[in-house]
């Protein structure tokens, strides 16, 4: 059993009341954790002002020193982040090495790297230069979900103390063990104390308090789009600074020239990595008529090949939802779409595994077809093992369709012609495309979504310039 504290100013805290943190794989109590009270908010809120001038008064080279510090610690801590990751999420453990653990040193050690040469801007005029300094804005709330928990909490915490900004960070209920372990690495590099600050605890008590933190400056959150309304609800009127990163129904759009062999198994990937619980994942699986029979038969023969199972093992291609209420959700899906006329086509059950994952929230990788492609299953967010097909006669059509839902975060074009396959991903109101390839991540490039999918962007320069307040001064020759 872990005890999970908070980290507040440089150490560990325990708060009075606890939750309960669960491995979906097997049912059991894996760890207690704070449920930290607009009190324990305070605390770390106080600490991040504390350490704020002399944290961004720091030159941008010491503070890429901490991040590359941090980069390394964690990189030797990498089997500890995969292990607890896979336990807290219920995801295969190749998957934790591969993505979550690979992915949250890299992102330290990219924005360490990347910043180096955002420092001034000039504008020459004819009788004067401007000169473009980037601040930080002050203290950074930031809130994280649990489908790729450490992985999305330092994509933010990286670039946030990188600009000189201090940190109060909630992650996931959920999932808070690596973020607990990040701490620990701070905690041991000796980073300054208060510039980072996790606090634990639900999203309506603990979350909720961050975002209506006067002294909190910006909100950078990643979750569900009814919570980032929520979120916008009570920080916009504030004028804080705000990012949104929310909920994705994406569009598969396979092309009659798709070189099936290769694409079938990426598309699957793209349906079902992480069970499905990754925000980019192609949920909706649009095909041409014209290879409509070949590609159901080849892709519903690869989905029914997938192993579910103990997440431990290599051998498992799917783990176990996060959640027992988020199995539930996902099931309901699956009812939703019986009753509006879908055809199972594979899964749609929970596997028969031995004990102890009997007892997990494991559920089949399942393929549904025809359902009107404006139904709810096909236009709501499932964030499970589930994906809809549905044909299209003509490009036109399939344009109609990808962008038929309130959401636009991404979307994926299989083609041979990449041409075509550029020109049709152009009509696409997503923030985000890809062309015969899914999750491909280029860390410079933008990233976030369009309507109901959020507000801003990550990414690169924007994530540098969203934690930044650039300042012109303008000096007459
Ligand atoms: P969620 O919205 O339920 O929770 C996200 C975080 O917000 C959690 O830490 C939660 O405790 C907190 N929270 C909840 N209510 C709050 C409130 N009132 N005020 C402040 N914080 C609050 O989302 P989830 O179920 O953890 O994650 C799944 C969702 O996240 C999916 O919709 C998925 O698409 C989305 N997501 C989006 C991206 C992206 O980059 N666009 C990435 C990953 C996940």
């Amino acid at each position: 059993m872990i005890t999970v504290k908070n980290f507040v100013n440089g150490n560990f805290v325990s708060v009075e009341e606890t939750i309960e943190d669960i491995n979906p794989a097997t049912g059991e109590i894996i760890a207690n954790i704070p449920r930290s009270k607009a009190n324990d908010v305070e605390e770390a809120v106080h600490a991040a002002e504390t350490a704020r001038n002399s944290w961004s008064n720091l030159s941008l080279d010491e503070r890429r020193g901490w991040l590359e510090k941090i980069a390394n610690a964690l990189e030797s801590r990498s089997e500890d982040i995969a292990k607890l990751e896979s336990l807290d999420t219920g995801k295969p453990i190749k998957l934790a090495r591969a993505v979550d653990a690979a992915r949250s040193v890299a992102n330290f050690r990219f924005f360490a790297d990347f910043s180096k040469d955002y420092t001034e801007e000039k504008f020459e005029m004819d009788d004067a230069t401007n000169h473009v300094i980037f601040k930080p804005v002050g203290i950074a709330g930031l809130i994280t979900p649990w489908n790729l928990p450490l992985y999305l909490l330092s994509w933010k915490i990286a670039p946030a103390i990188v600009m000189g900004n201090t940190v109060v960070a909630k992650p996931s209920e959920l999932t808070p063990l690596t973020a607990n372990l990040l701490a620990e690495v701070i905690h041991d590099v000796g980073l300054p104390a208060g510039v980072v600050n996790i606090v634990h605890g639900l999203g309506h008590e603990a979350g909720q308090t961050i975002v209506a933190h006067p002294k909190v400056n910006l909100i950078s959150f990643t979750g569900g789009t009814i919570t980032g309304k929520k979120v916008a609800e009570t920080a916009s009127p504030m004028f804080k600074k705000l990012s949104l990163e929310l909920g994705g129904k994406n569009a598969t759009i396979v092309l009659d020239d798709a070189d099936l062999d290769s694409a079938i198994p990426e598309i699957a990937r793209s349906g079902f990595l992480n069970q499905g619980q990754v925000c980019l994942c192609g949920s909706r699986i649009l095909i041409s008529n014209n290879i409509w029979d070949k590609f159901i038969e080849k892709f519903v023969n690869f989905i029914d090949g997938m192993k579910v199972g103990d997440p431990s093992s290599d051998e498992s291609d799917l783990g176990a939802l996060v959640s027992f209420a988020h199995r539930d959700k996902v099931e309901s899906y699956i009812h939703l779409a019986q009753r509006e006329g879908g055809e199972i086509l594979c899964g749609g059950e929970r596997p028969n595994l031995a004990s102890p994952f009997d007892k997990g929230a494991f559920l089949r990788p399942t393929v549904i077809s025809n359902l009107d492609y404006q139904s709810r299953t096909a236009t709501e967010e499932i964030f499970g093992p589930v994906v809809t097909l549905h044909p299209f006669e003509s490009e036109e059509e399939a344009i109609e369709m990808a962008n038929c839902t309130d959401y636009g975060l991404a979307g994926s074009v299989w083609t041979s012609d990449l041409v075509r396959g550029k020109k049709i991903s152009e009509k696409i109101e997503t923030g985000m495309v890809w062309v015969n390839t899914w999750l491909h991540r280029d860390l410079r490039v933008p990233f976030g979504g369009v309507k109901d999918s959020g507000v801003g962007t990550e990414g690169g320069r924007w994530s540098l310039g969203f934690f930044s307040q650039p300042v012109n001064i303008c000096v007459k020759d």
